[in-house]
């Protein structure tokens, strides 16, 4: 079975909150497990909009300080601390997101009511994060005015499945299965070989995410990005103000469209839209101009990976 891998957005806009749009946070999906990708201050109702139950997040990755992508981080622990959460929590980030919040529960007199653990991220290069049997989170470092990482989520095969006829047909025993769904060839105590081809259907292509909060544009990023199914990428501004994008650390549309193309990706999902545009269909066009497979993100909107 294929597990399903899906991105809701929840939040794509920056500094201000205004035209309905609200800050950055994302869910992925993987299977049972539901990660989130910064947590902008609407989160909590912007999830409840959108019928993502929260308390199913056991994993939550930072990927900068500024008030944007984090603000909404110590309101939904202290939510999960309300609802009598137990189960842990595990919370990736820069250095000084654990300072910040541990001061707040302090002097707010809180001992959470559930295990939470910080694991401090680097921007120094591709650093795995989490490993499980179907997926990997890694970060990698973007260029922007703090230290700041982007998130990458590779999936990993999983056992192959049986060519029922020949499983049928040729009586296989237990361990010979279990092997070779391990994609191991198979030797009985007859000498009777078992290849992995002939009895397993081929694997289905592994699939990838590749997220990058805020970044100026930075062709550097090409061989953490290169050929991932989806690619979410800051687009803050438009041309009119690429002067503007490079002073702040930020890209425009086109910029971001520039990094898809270079790195082969299949598609790309622009976000973090400046307050000052309220229309944003020019600057698709302007991203589609170098690389038609872009897409606007839209907050309530789930995408396939
Ligand atoms: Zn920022």
């Amino acid at each position: 079975m294929i597990p399903e891998f899906e991105v809701t957005i929840l939040g794509n806009t920056s500094s201000i909150p205004v035209h309905g749009r609200h800050h950055t946070a994302q869910v992925v999906r993987f299977g049972q497990d539901f990660l989130l990708l910064d947590c902008g201050e609407a989160m909590q109702l912007q999830a409840r909009a959108f019928k993502i139950r929260v308390s199913k997040i056991n994993t939550i990755f930072i990927s900068h300080l500024h008030g944007d992508h984090y603000l909404g981080l110590v309101g939904l622990l202290s939510s999960y601390h309300l609802a009598k959460r137990t189960s842990p929590l595990t919370l990736f980030g820069p250095q000084g997101l654990d300072e910040i919040i541990t001061t707040h529960f302090r002097w707010s007199n809180t001992k959470l009511s559930y295990p939470l653990t910080f694991v401090q991220t680097h921007d120094d290069g591709l650093n795995l994060l989490l490993d499980t049997p179907r997926y990997q989170v890694y970060s990698f470092p973007l260029k922007h005015r703090l230290p700041t990482t982007g998130f990458l989520i590779k999936e990993k095969h999983g056992l192959r499945s049986m060519i029922k006829e020949k499983l049928q047909q040729d009586n296989l025993s237990f361990a010979a299965i279990q092997s070779l769904r391990k994609g191991i060839d198979y030797k009985d105590e007859n000498g009777k070989k078992y290849k992995v081809n002939a009895y397993t259907h081929p694997l289905p292509p592994l699939r990838s995410y590749a997220y990058c909060s805020d970044t100026i544009y930075n062709p550097d990023l090409k061989p953490y990005l290169e050929n991932v199914d989806l690619l979410y990428h800051e687009s803050t501004f438009m041309e009119d103000n690429r002067e503007r994008a490079a002073v702040t650390f930020h890209s425009t549309a086109k910029q971001a469209a520039e990094i898809a193309k270079i790195s082969g990706v299949k598609k790309l999902l622009l976000g973090h839209f400046s307050s000052r545009y309220t229309d944003l269909e020019l600057m698709l066009g302007e991203a589609k101009s170098v690389f038609p497979s872009s897409i606007l993100s839209e907050e309530g909107q789930t995408y396939a990976i």
